[in-house]
């Protein structure tokens, strides 16, 4: 059970020694409940309080680590049921299902796919995580075959699924110095699966179709020595699997419920599921088939759901050159919110017309939000301009304005003497048409 600040400031050594970076005791107690802060900021804890503040300062949601080569999966650590409360952290797994049924030849075609996938979404890199090996043949040998197989062409982390643990022990032998996730365990099949994870170091996922039965095998799981548990909670419908993901998360958020406090995986079969499992609240998903123009759109849902609300995904200010511009082109000025550049920036690109574009520093805010807060005004432009020395790159004068911020053109006017202002569209989309009929005309 979580302790109070009062409970816990009862453990520490009350001498207000300030050496954790706080003024008191109290003060780290308090701070430490909130788990703000880590329980070895203080070096003068006894063992004893040391065990029970353990327990106590443990994150709610156990951190999960899948690794193979060079390749790392989080899942856990998260402290809030919404986003907009915080921030969510590890980016739920996206694991693509191979059937070890498939021959040989299928799946180091698929797991090469897999290795290789890679879409750029407003700058960031995204990626599939890994593979889910699940074993249908009923046959060790099988399974064993395909992780080779798996492991010629792929390089990111494993997941093994049998209705047998016995069946995966081969396989198990192949992965050495990796950290796969094995499972499922269910009541009838867990001893025998706690004893491989222990054995090979592995994460486990434990399966039921209700919360009691689950937090009751990872309370057992755990007496037999495997702390790295995931939950697969499996619901009958969609919405069922929505209740028990959300009754997992709250309960071990608000409740601190140890038995439940772990990541959770999805199978996911259908796109509701997976988007849905995406939002609330898995750690992993595995999903059935691969194909470019379904994992991208679940990439970059993902991506979107885990941006810290209060980071927006920013561009580095500067002058960005598109399409090999002639220092007769025109300059269009826009701001260094990630998505904001990338509209613009795609747009000139696409329309192949030759342009500078000037990205000024607005803080990561698009065009509208930075004006009204006073980070994209007549000086910071001006300012983005000389960074750049625009003046000597530059000989016709033009700055084009977003539409949005019409407004700005007289004071950038005054701010820049020399230059010509124009204001451009209010969206993107309409720039090659402004381009072509208002800047190529004038
Ligand atoms: S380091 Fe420990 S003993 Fe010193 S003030 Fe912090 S909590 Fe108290």
């Amino acid at each position: 059970m979580a302790l109070s600040g009062i409970q816990i400031y009862k453990l520490l050594p009350q001498t207000n020694c300030k050496e954790c970076g706080f003024p008191t005791c109290l003060a780290f107690a308090m701070k430490l409940a909130a788990k703000q802060v880590e329980l070895s900021a203080c070096p003068y804890v006894s063992e004893e309080s040391k065990a029970l503040l353990e327990e106590s300062s443990a994150p709610p949601i156990r951190l999960i680590s899948l690794k193979s080569d060079g390749y790392e999966v989080k899942a856990g650590n998260e402290v809030v049921m919404y986003r907009h409360e915080k921030t969510f952290y590890n980016k739920p797994g996206l694991f693509v299902k191979i059937k070890t049924s498939s021959p040989e030849a299928d799946v180091k075609t698929l797991a090469q796919r897999i290795q290789e996938y890679r879409v750029n979404y407003v700058g960031i890199d995204l990626e599939v995580d890994g593979i889910a090996l699940e074993d249908d043949t009923n046959e060790g040998e099988k399974m064993k075959n395909a992780v080779k197989a798996v492991r010629s062409v792929c390089k990111k982390p494993l997941m093994l699924f049998a209705t047998s643990a016995a069946n995966l022990e081969p396989a198990l032998t192949e992965l050495n110095g990796e950290s796969p996730l094995i499972g499922c365990a269910t009541a009838d099949s867990w001893e025998k699966f706690a004893e491989l994870a222990k054995q090979y170091k592995a994460s486990l996922a434990v399966m039921a179709d209700n919360l009691d039965t689950l937090a009751e095998l990872s309370e057992k799981i755990k007496g037999k020595g495997v702390e790295d548990i995931v939950l697969v909670p499996h619901g009958k419908n969609l919405g069922h699997e929505l209740i028990l993901q959300t009754q997992i998360r709250r309960l071990a958020l608000k409740s601190n419920y140890r038995p439940l406090g772990y990541p959770t995986l999805a199978f996911c079969q259908t796109h509701a599921q997976m988007a849905q499992a995406i939002a609330k609240y898995a750690g992993f998903l595995v999903i059935d088939t691969f194909a470019e123009e379904l994992a991208y759109p679940l990439l970059v849902l993902r991506q979107n759901i885990y941006t810290d609300p209060q980071k927006p995904i920013q561009v580095q200010p500067g002058l960005y050159e598109i399409n090999n511009p002639q220092p007769t082109d025109p300059v269009l000025v826009t701001t260094n919110f990630s998505i904001t550049y990338f509209s613009v920036a795609n747009e000139v690109e696409g329309s192949g017309l030759p342009a500078y574009l000037l990205v000024a520093d607005a803080e990561g805010m698009s065009v509208l939000t930075a004006w009204a807060a006073g980070k994209f005004d007549a000086e910071r432009i001006a300012k983005a301009v000389k960074a750049v020395n625009l003046d000597a790159k530059v000989t016709r004068k033009r700055l084009v304005l977003p539409g949005a911020v019409a407004v700005l053109s007289g004071e950038v006017e005054s701010e820049l003497p020399g230059w010509e202002i124009r204001v451009g569209p209010r969206e993107a989309v309409d720039i090659p048409k402004f381009y072509k009929q208002v800047l190529q005309a004038n």
